[in-house]
């Protein structure tokens, strides 16, 4: 692992490639955090929107993608964020290369993970996972550890940023002085910050982890395959 000499490294994961993402990356670059999006690039555009809590949720245009998350990880998330076991082989191998195959070509850059859509997988999604040259596959799974993940292609987080736990992983991350890289891995979707009114827990976040020397601020790629 090459955290630029660092033992601690800090990361973060949010999906669906929504409107809610532009102020999550303003306080993302106020704090100096890089995160890695995963992202719909069959359904890119503002028709695209769904209404959760009395909230609208639209998103992005792939006209935008580029200005909007540069300076952070563009990831797979599927064309159209289907169950991927409930599909067939053919239908799993369209959504995952269309999906990169669009990323690379608006971004400009080699695609390396994804999340999977709703967090499910079978063992025929990884393999198709795998032959489309994605090293990373992003769960749903919370460990509340900050252990290097030991399966990439069922990669858990630490924790989503609504754990009640956040703030004591936190406290708990910034006092390691760890012997083994220990990796703080955050996910969650940006408009949730809406529909549950709490902007200020990731700001509060950021703020509380920013600024360590002995902190890599990163993407996910960065972090697990650097
Ligand atoms: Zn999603």
């Amino acid at each position: 692992m090459n955290w630029q000499g660092r033992m601690k490294a800090l990361t973060f994961s949010y999906d669906d490639g929504i409107e809610q993402d532009v102020r999550l990356i303003d306080i993302f670059n106020r704090y100096g955090m890089k995160c890695t999006f995963n992202l719909n690039s069959g359904q890119a555009s503002p028709t695209s929107s769904w209404v959760r809590n009395g909230v609208t949720i639209r998103r992005i245009d792939a006209s935008r993608y580029a200005a909007v998350y540069r300076g952070h990880e563009p990831a797979c998330h599927t064309l159209t964020h289907p169950h991927l076991e409930n599909e067939t082989d053919d239908e799993i191998d369209l959504q995952l290369r269309g999906d990169k195959a669009n990323l690379e070509k608006w971004f400009g850059v080699t695609v390396q993970g994804m999340a999977y859509p709703f967090g499910t997988y079978d063992d025929r999604v990884l393999r198709i996972v795998v032959a489309n040259g994605l090293q990373y596959a992003r769960t749903v799974i919370s460990t509340r550890s900050f252990n290097l993940p030991a399966d990439l292609l069922r990669l858990p987080a630490t924790c989503h940023h609504k754990d009640p736990a956040l703030p004591e992983l936190i406290d708990r991350f910034l006092a390691l002085t760890p012997e083994q890289p220990a990796l703080f891995y955050i996910w969650g979707h940006s408009y949730e910050f809406d529909t549950d009114n709490n902007w200020q827990v990731i700001d509060d976040a950021c703020k509380a982890l920013s600024g360590r020397e002995d902190i890599f601020y990163c993407t996910n790629a960065e972090a697990l395959l650097g």
